[in-house]
Parts: C-alpha cells; sequence; structure tokens
C-alpha cells in the first residue's frame, strides 16, 4: 500500500515551518508539519520583528493574538560608544502607517501563538517528537521517512517537501547544495530577564550622558552589549566573549549575574529566565530548490542578530513561498531551479 500523499510537507516547527504551514493551510493545502523535538524549544532567541513582519501576522489571522504577546518600541535604535556617544542612530519609533511597528515579544511565545493556529485546523497536522531521516524523490512525489517514539518508522508522500529545519538542514544536506559563509564567527552570552523595576538602562555613571534609549547597542571594546527589551516585562542584555574566556566559563549563571552586577542587576531587583551562549554566524545557502525540494528560513540562510532580521527573513520567506506554492498546487505555476513560473507550461519563462 502507498503512504499517504499530502499536497506539502514542511519539516520543523520552528517559527517558519509553522507559518508556513498556517499560510498554506489557510489557501486550503493539505499539510504536515514533522518537528524532531517532542516539545518546543524553550531557550532564547528572537526578540524584534518589523511592521512588514506585522503584517506577514496580520495575514495569517493572528494580529490580536501576536499584538498581546508583544510590545512597539517608542524611541530608536541606538549604536553608542562607550563613552555614551551615539555612532548610529535608526528611526525604529516611526508610526507606519500600516498599524504595525518594530515590536519586542519572546520567541517561545510567539511560537505557541503559531503552534495553535496550526493546531487548529483540520486541513494542517503537527507531528511532534518526528525527526525526518530520509527523503527520496521521485518524478511526482517525495517520501518522507520519519522517526517517532509511538512507531519506529513511518513513511508519508507529499507533492513538495519545504526543509524549515533551521541551520544545520536535513533537507539542505539532502539537495546537496553548498553554503556561501562570510565566515563571521562570534560567541555571545545571551541573558533574558524579568527585572522586577522600569529602570533607565544605561550603565552606572552614565548620569551626564543623553538618556539611553528602550534599545541599543554598546560598542565597548572591552565588552561589547546589547540592551533590548524581550518583549513584554522581559530585558535582553547579550555579551560577546572576550578572547581568553571560554564558552563554558561564560556559560555559566554565575557569570550571568557577575555581567548583569555592572548594570545594576542583582538577585534582588531581577529574575534570570534563562542564559545560553550563541555562536552567530553569516552564512546562505547557494540553492534554495531542487526539483521538489525547497529551502525557508535559517536552513537556507542566517546571519547575526544585531538588526533583527534573522527570523524575519524566514518569515518573509514564508510570505513569499506560500501564495508562489499555491499557484502551483493549483495548476497555475510550476517549480523551476530560477523560482516560481507563472504558468503551468514550462516553457513559459516568466518567473513571479
Ligand atoms: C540570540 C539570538 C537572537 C536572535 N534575535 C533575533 C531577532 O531579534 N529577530 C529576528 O528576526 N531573528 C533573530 N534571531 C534569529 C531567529 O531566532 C532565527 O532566524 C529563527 O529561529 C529561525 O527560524 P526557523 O524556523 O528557520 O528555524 P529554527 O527556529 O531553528 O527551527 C528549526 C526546527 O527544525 C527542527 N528540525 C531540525 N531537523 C529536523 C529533522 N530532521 N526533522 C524534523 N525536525 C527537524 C528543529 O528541531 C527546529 O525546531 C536570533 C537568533 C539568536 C540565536
Amino acid at each position: 500500500m502507498q503512504p499517504e500523499l499530502h499536497d506539502v510537507v514542511v519539516v520543523g516547527a520552528g517559527p517558519v515551518g509553522l507559518a508556513v504551514g498556517r499560510l498554506l493551510g489557510l489557501q486550503g493545502h493539505d499539510v504536515v508539519i514533522l518537528e524532531r523535538w517532542p516539545e518546543p524549544y524553550g531557550l532564547p532567541r528572537a526578540v524584534v520583528f518589523d511592521d512588514e513582519i506585522g503584517r506577514a501576522f496580520q495575514s495569517m489571522g493572528l494580529s490580536d493574538e501576536v499584538k498581546a504577546i508583544s510590545e512597539p518600541v517608542h524611541d530608536s535604535y541606538e549604536w553608542r560608544n562607550a563613552q555614551g556617544r551615539t555612532l548610529v542612530k535608526i528611526p525604529w519609533e516611526l508610526d507606519r502607517p500600516c498599524g504595525w511597528g518594530t515590536s519586542f515579544f519572546s520567541q517561545p511565545e510567539l511560537e505557541q501563538v503559531l503552534a495553535d493556529a496550526v493546531t487548529a485546523m483540520p486541513n494542517v497536522r503537527l507531528r511532534r517528537g518526528a525527526e525526518v531521516v530520509q527523503i527520496h524523490e521521485t518524478d511526482d512525489d517525495v517520501l518522507v521517512t520519519y522517526t517517532s517514539a509511538v512507531t519506529k518508522q513511518r513513511r508519508i508522500r507529499a507533492r513538495y517537501v519545504v526543509g524549515c529545519d533551521g541551520a544545520n538542514s536535513f533537507v539542505r544536506q539532502r539537495m546537496g547544495v553548498s553554503m556561501v559563509d562570510r565566515g563571521f564567527f562570534f560567541d555571545w552570552l545571551v541573558v533574558d530577564t524579568k527585572p522586577h523595576d522600569e529602570a533607565d538602562w544605561a550603565p552606572p555613571g552614565w548620569d551626564d550622558v543623553d538618556p539611553v534609549p528602550q534599545n541599543w547597542q554598546m560598542c565597548d571594546p572591552a565588552r561589547p552589549t546589547t540592551v533590548v527589551s524581550g518583549g513584554p516585562g522581559r530585558r535582553r542584555w547579550e555579551f560577546m566573549r572576550l578572547p581568553g574566556e571560554t564558552r563554558d566559563s561564560l556559560n555559566d549563571p554565575a557569570k550571568a549575574w557577575e555581567l548583569l552586577a555592572a548594570w545594576g542587576r542583582t538577585p534582588e531587583n531581577t529574575d534570570l529566565e534563562r542564559h545560553a551562549v550563541y555562536t552567530f554566524g553569516a552564512r546562505w545557502a547557494d540553492a534554495w530548490n531542487k526539483g521538489r525540494l525547497i529551502l525557508a528560513g535559517d536552513a537556507a540562510h542566517q546571519m547575526p542578530p544585531f538588526a533583527g532580521q534573522g527570523m524575519c527573513s524566514g518569515m518573509r520567506d514564508a510570505a513569499n513561498l506560500s501564495w508562489k506554492l499555491d499557484r502551483v498546487l493549483s495548476g497555475r505555476g510550476c517549480v523551476h531551479q530560477d523560482g516560481v513560473r507563472a504558468g503551468s507550461d514550462p516553457d513559459d519563462r516568466r518567473v513571479v
């Protein structure tokens, strides 16, 4: 007996995989999302999205849910030197006519909103604890094998597979595409906190300096530091690993408290929610689709977080891909190496 056939299998239930599932599901397609881990990923990652991504959430029918867990920016994003002088000022506070501005949030809460939305859809199934271990492509479909705790191995078929399976993407390896790597590798300790008060987020002793904005970067060679919102009720600090420090010595709650103390933060006025060391990179895959396999999100591209655009770029992939795949699945377009063609005729060379 042939395994069940679906329109699309999405590999990975990070924010991008869930967004692809939601957008294709809203267009009536039969989608299965396979996620390796039984529980959502709980460690700190993205904290900011821009107005364009707000509109993407709106197109997913999730405006109220996303606004309920995010906080809009009310001033500029600044990069300052160690003396507090502004080096770069980005007007993040601008009121956009679309009703969305730059907003801060906590990624696990956003992923919960997206997961609840897809779980409520009868034509989208989210299977957690399902690791994709094999992909076999034929002319007509793709056979996907995954392992699960219940059945040792299961196979399903799909007309297309979208790899939203993150930086070490299995789908990308299966496609055999190479990465362009800018060679940018730096370790940073990311610390999420819940302060008990609404403080001024300048380091102590900056009394003569212009007040710092809500979100800013301290470009101090002695310890480059990110100081931003982590969504309603949260603050995020990110501390660069210095030459001579090890990852292990940095990835320690005692070290997190030592670094926070320089900002006037102690267990008396702040809860330490999470901490983790990340190596930031700048890489992209040199092809994003091959045959019936397609990449989106971190599987296709990764960037350092200082502009807050990693997940946003993945959300743009989801928005772009979903209307094009809709055309293909409904016979009004076809997939080619150079993109999705407008018509169903493979000789029609108009690319949309
Ligand atoms: C410290 C930090 C701060 C950041 N800040 C921002 C920010 O402010 N704004 C922003 O836009 N971005 C930010 N980013 C980037 C953002 O977090 C990522 O771009 C985003 O999580 C990528 O989403 P994704 O869905 O593509 O991949 P992921 O979130 O990595 O999800 C991939 C999923 O695929 C699953 N998977 C992998 N292999 C398989 C398999 N074989 N079978 C089944 N499932 C599999 C994984 O378990 C995972 O759940 C930040 C990143 C970091 C580390």
